[in-house]
């Protein structure tokens, strides 16, 4: 089977306090220490999982970014992912998610993938929207926030994760898999892993490659567009009733003012 999972570098959430350019009103993304994505690192160890499983299985890590974004799928690599695409243009900077899918969508459209795995949502943006978009965009089914997946036969069956437990879910293959963060074990590269990682096949991509025009991505494709960035109000102090008998009165007043009641 050809397994890919989409991968992105991200500002280390651990170290970097996120600033968005007030000019740009992006992300500051240079200057700042970079990392694979730690919510990434959880959907890779579970499409590894799944390609040993299976046996006779590729699974390629595939990620749009600017140049230093090797960086991480060179991780992916030594934890254990048999091959990396980097799609990196000048022109795909300022992509909105619709620009994001749509590159990722042609990139993994050449391949003719089984199953492609994503991660929920990045932690740096949080739209999590980039994976339904990418299905979308393939006209293939999505199964998501799996906190485990098997293959039987042609389907893909995972277990969705739900408030009270989970559902088990079923989809013809090819298809996108969306994993619940924290389902699986993260995978620590070994000395061996990170050897081994420079001799896999690693390919860079342009948007030519892909057939799409700059107009289509990056600031330019973008149809989403950041207003103004504002702070968060500083939450109000709460009311302290003082129960002088009626204090039960009070709150049924107030949750009946606000219609909770
Ligand atoms: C694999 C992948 C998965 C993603 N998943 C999600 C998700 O689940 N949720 C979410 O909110 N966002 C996701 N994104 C990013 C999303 O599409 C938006 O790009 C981002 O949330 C908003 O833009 P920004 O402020 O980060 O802008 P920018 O900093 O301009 O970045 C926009 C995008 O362009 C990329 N980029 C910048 N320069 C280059 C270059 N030279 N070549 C190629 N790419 C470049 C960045 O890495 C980023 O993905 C994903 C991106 C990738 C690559």
């Amino acid at each position: 089977m050809k397994i890919f999972v989409c991968v992105k570098q991200i500002p280390d959430p651990n170290t970097v306090e996120s600033k968005l350019d007030p000019a740009t009103k992006r992300l500051v993304r240079t200057g700042v220490s970079l990392v694979l994505d730690p919510g990434d690192e959880t959907t890779i160890a579970a499409a590894i999982k799944l390609r040993d499983s299976l046996g006779n299985s590729e699974l390629t890590a595939i990620s749009m970014g600017p140049a230093s974004a090797q960086e991480a799928l060179r991780r992916a690599l030594a934890m254990g992912v048999d091959r990396a695409i980097l799609i990196s243009d000048p022109a795909l900077a300022g992509s909105d998610v619709l620009g994001t899918a749509r590159t990722l969508a042609a990139a993994l459209k050449r391949e003719s993938p089984d199953l492609i795995f994503c991660s929920t949502e990045s932690t740096d943006g949080y739209t999590g929207m980039v994976p339904g978009a990418i299905a979308e965009l393939l006209g293939l089914p999505q199964l998501t926030f799996a906190r485990e997946i098997t293959v039987e036969g042609s389907k893909a069956v995972i277990k969705r994760v739900t408030q009270t437990g989970y559902e088990v879910v079923e989809s013809p293959l090819p298809a996108v898999v969306t994993i619940a963060s924290g389902s699986f074990e993260a995978i620590y590269p070994t000395m061996k892993g990170i050897m081994s990682a420079r001799k896999k096949p690693f390919s860079q991509l342009s948007l030519s490659d892909l057939g799409l025009e700059p107009s289509q991505v990056g600031e330019a494709g973008a149809r989403e567009q950041i207003l103004s960035i504002g702070k968060a109000e500083a939450r109000a102090a709460g009311q302290i009733i003082k129960d002088e008998g009626n204090a039960a009165e009070i709150i049924a007043d107030f949750l009946q003012r606000h219609q909770l009641l």
